[in-house]
């Protein structure tokens, strides 16, 4: 592992920008109630600039659906075009680890210590199912295979190096950050193999507490954040060089989770909970404790995440034509003539719920520079992985309006420029250069008694 000087940071990049400028597409119409200059100065600066993204879950349509990614869809929200189109440059694909793969949970509550000295059963006692790192690994083959179909397009990369060599040589770099820190399965070996496949971020709880960590999504909590072996993987995350991702965490688990780490951690997909109150989202002194720790916020475009009124009318819409649903299937055969007609009222009686507009996720975007600074802040857009993305952002060919309101709010190139994309290359960088000064260090030994 190389490590580079920060200080060689603004040349590179200034090489990069000229690079890319070349590359640049013609400027299409400005979008309806648009200035034209400003969006010329815009799609300029967008295509010149470094954009990644650090979580889209395109893998799941890979690995799942056989879905292409060299063909422009008209579905979903990123194909290689799409993202050609949209400026696009580098972007963490999800090797996302539902929950359902994770071990058997439930024999793990059901049998609670009979005295306080006693040990909590394993998560997951021997021998019952746990697909958690076999997911892992079946995702990371579907993004591997995408690649090498696509090799003159795309590339998989691993440092910071690489993401800006594939840029400039005209190509998508793919990077790979582990969603759900049960993939590991509690396992620092198998953790250490996944970053040896070439993983550099976890996301340490996905909607399930595991072996080491508690998520926001249960109201109970399990360990109280982060128990040893959760310290010892953040620590073993940070000796590797594998960022530490706490988007989707409990607050107690980012409280340890910053206690510990000794490099940048950031939000891979999350936005504000000043904007919307949902436990995914995160405080305004969570985001003043990442500046600290000099990570990063990628703020999430989930419609459900920056809109609590969008949120509240869907679920509760949700909710009422379920069970009207449920109703008419009962009461009419399946097939019938009568069954089509009733789900037809059904549809015409629950229209959707408009969705919020992109002055949603600016404000989330404005907000989180306001509070935790320019430096701390980029994209995590979660596409492909959410229902619904506010109109204006509606896939990966949107993405120079975030430029322009970005602008059009007063803020200027080099701020802009930050949020796109070079946060997340200077905490890649910083997370590397950590790790360089850890090497020597000895790794963290699975089993070491304490829990
Ligand atoms: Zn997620």
């Amino acid at each position: 592992m190389r490590a580079l000087p920060m200080s060689a940071l603004p040349f590179v990049l200034a090489l990069f920008d000229a690079a890319m400028a070349a590359q640049a597409p013609p400027p299409p119409p400005p979008p309806a109630g648009y200035e034209p200059q400003l969006w010329q100065k815009a799609w300029a600066l967008h295509h010149s600039a470094l954009v990644i993204d650090t979580h889209i879950d395109t893998t799941t349509r890979v690995l799942d659906h056989g879905f292409d990614m060299g063909q422009r869809a008209t579905d979903g929200h990123v194909d290689l075009p799409r993202a050609r189109d949209g400026g696009l440059d580098a972007a963490f694909y999800s090797i996302y680890v539902d929950s359902r793969f994770f071990g058997d949970e439930a024999a793990l509550f059901r049998d609670p210590p009979k005295d306080i000295n006693d040990d909590w059963p394993r998560p997951a006692a021997p021998g019952s199912a746990n697909g958690s790192a076999r997911r892992a690994l079946d995702m990371i083959d579907g993004l591997v295979r995408t690649v090498d179909r696509h090799r003159d397009r795309m590339a998989l990369c691993t440092s910071a190096d690489e993401l800006v060599a594939a840029v400039r040589d005209g190509k998508h770099a793919a990077l790979m950050g582990i969603e759900g820190g049960h993939a590991i399965e509690g396992d620092l070996g198998v953790l250490r193999a996944f970053h040896r496949l070439g993983v550099r971020y976890m996301t340490l709880t996905h909607t399930n507490h595991n072996e080491f960590a508690d998520s926001c999504a249960p109201a109970e909590g399990r360990w109280g954040g982060l128990n040893e072996l959760g310290r010892q993987v953040v620590r073993e995350m940070n000796r590797l060089g594998v960022i530490v991702d706490v988007s989707h965490v409990s607050d107690t688990t980012f409280a340890a989770v910053l206690k510990e780490a000794k490099a940048p951690v950031i939000c891979s997909h999350s936005s504000l909970r000043a904007l919307c109150p949902h436990p995914r989202n995160v405080t305004d002194d969570m985001l003043r404790a990442i500046a600290q720790n000099g990570g990063a916020i990628m703020i999430n475009y989930n419609c459900g995440f920056l809109d609590a009124d969008y949120a509240k009318n869907r679920s509760a819409r949700e909710a009422t034509r379920r069970i009207q649903e449920k109703a008419a299937r009962d009461k009419f055969a399946a097939g019938s003539a009568e069954l089509q007609q009733a789900l037809a009222n059904l549809d015409a009686r629950f229209p959707p719920v408009p969705r919020p507009g992109l002055q949603r996720l600016v404000a989330h975007l404005l907000r989180a520079i306001e509070i935790a600074g320019p430096d701390h802040v980029g994209l995590g857009s979660d596409f492909d992985g959410v229902p619904c993305v506010p109109e204006g952002i509606d896939d990966a060919t949107y993405l120079p309006r975030i430029t322009y309101e970005l602008l059009a709010a007063g803020h200027g190139e080099a701020v802009v420029k930050k949020v796109l994309g070079e946060n997340l290359l200077r905490v890649l960088r910083k997370v590397e250069q950590v790790a360089f000064d850890l090497r020597g260090t000895p790794p963290e030994r699975n089993d070491t008694g304490a829990r």
